[in-house]
């Protein structure tokens, strides 16, 4: 399977309004959406948003984008959000149920999946069995599941395509190779703010620098993973699957600039970048109006200004959960998926103040090695290996 024999001639794809739903509309990710939306209203529409816990801020945008159906996934918010909006013809749902009926309802073409973690999972393949075309914020899906996303896709004919900035950068950089082979791609990290300490640095480090980066401004969780370089672990798992890599393809490389968002090096050794001022708003758009390109007043970077890109290795010894997402990686079966969540419950640990960032590490290898490995799971065996992982990592917070 291939991605690039997906057919990208979707029609909803070249359609002049796409009816877009933004799952985790109150998120980084989401809000900036909205901000593209908002300067292109004739080429979007609003149709879904969701939001977990931000009751407030999902009124606020149902009432200036005015979708047909807003869900609230956080039960205890529903009545808030129901009376707010009960003067509009807007449908209101409650519950994290109703966020896969509603994925799955004939009112939109285009789902931005940008829930953040495992949350995610469900409603995209209730979109994809749908037929909706994905923009893939949540990397997460793909590492819990990917080949059976992938497939999913696959089979029913369905674009995904990626906003995570590194895989929208390799995704551009393809565009017209149709069957040139790739010899590897090329992550590029900027390192977090953490880039060159040591352990005895980091053991002393607290949430609130943590969650400092130096180039971009994002939610608190992939702000976290990329403190501890679990985010490029996370974004190889994401590469093998939206582009049907082997493991050894894929390289990481520190880039601290943030200008070069990734590479592609075919078999003859030419390598194909893509470049800019670091933006989320750039992919974004970009996946929302892929084929297109639209135009935008977004400062440019300026090659004649004094600037130094620079390129190292990752410091895979202090910042082990590279190694330990390699090693997910390359053995595959329910390992990412074990990963992921024993990362999800150790990093929201680490943000309530639980544990330290270096026992973030600790948490993932110790589910890592206690979970039985499966080496082709089914889906179900995917949620339950899920569920497993997250009690263990869970359990050992309170040792
Ligand atoms: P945020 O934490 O800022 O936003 C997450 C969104 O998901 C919010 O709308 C939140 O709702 C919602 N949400 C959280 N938990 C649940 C849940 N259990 N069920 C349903 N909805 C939920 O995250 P980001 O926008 O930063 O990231 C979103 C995704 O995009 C992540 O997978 C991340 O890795 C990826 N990504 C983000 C980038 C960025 O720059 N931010 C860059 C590249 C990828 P509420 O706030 O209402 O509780
Ligand atoms: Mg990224």
């Amino acid at each position: 399977m291939n991605y690039r024999v997906f057919s990208f001639q979707s029609s909803i794809l070249h359609s002049m309004t796409k009816r877009i739903a933004i799952f985790g509309s109150t998120g980084s990710i989401g809000t900036q959406a909205l901000d593209v939306i908002a300067a292109n209203p004739t080429l979007f529409s609003v149709e879904v948003l969701t939001a977990h816990t931000n009751g407030d801020l999902l009124i606020e945008q149902a009432k200036k984008f005015n979708p047909n159906i807003v869900v609230i996934s956080d039960d205890k918010q529903y009545q808030k959000v129901k009376d707010a909006l009960s003067s509009t013809h807007i449908k209101v749902f409650g519950g994290e149920e109703s966020l896969n009926e509603v994925a799955a309802m004939d009112v939109y073409d285009l789902m931005l999946a940008a829930i953040v973690g495992y949350a995610g999972l469900k409603p995209t393949l209730s979109a994809i069995e749908n037929g909706k075309v994905i923009c893939l914020a949540n990397k997460e899906t793909l590492v819990v599941a990917g080949d059976i996303v992938m497939q999913k896709a696959f089979e029913k004919n369905v674009p995904v395509i990626p906003v995570d900035s590194e895989h929208s950068a390799i995704f551009q950089c393809l565009i017209g190779e149709g069957r040139n082979k790739i010899e590897k791609i090329v992550l590029t990290a900027s390192g977090g703010p953490f880039l060159g300490r040591k352990p005895n640095y980091l053991v002393n480090v607290k949430r609130d620098h943590a969650l400092q980066h130096p180039n971009w401004t994002m939610g608190a969780k992939i702000s976290i993973d990329s403190a501890t370089l679990m985010n490029k672990g996370l974004e190889m798992i994401e590469a093998k699957w939206l582009f049907n890599l082997q493991p050894d393809q894929i390289q990481v490389v520190i880039h601290p600039q943030s200008i070069i968002h990734s590479m592609v090096m075919f078999d003859d050794g030419s390598i194909k970048a893509q470049m800019g001022l670091p933006d989320m708003k750039l992919p974004i758009q970009y996946a929302l109006a892929f084929p297109q390109r639209i135009p935008n007043q977004f400062p440019r970077y300026d090659f004649r200004k004094p600037n130094t890109l620079t390129f190292e290795e990752p410091d895979v010894k202090t910042f082990r959960n590279l190694t330990l997402a390699t090693e997910a990686l390359f053995k595959g079966g329910n390992l990412p998926c074990v990963l992921n969540a024993a990362n999800e419950i150790a990093v929201y640990a680490f943000l309530r103040n639980r544990i330290g960032f270096l026992d973030m590490t600790e948490m993932v290898e110790q589910t890592m090695q206690k979970i039985p490995f499966i080496a082709s799971p089914t889906l179900d065996e995917y949620l339950q290996t899920d569920a497993e992982a997250r009690s263990f990592a869970a359990s050992l917070i309170q040792m």
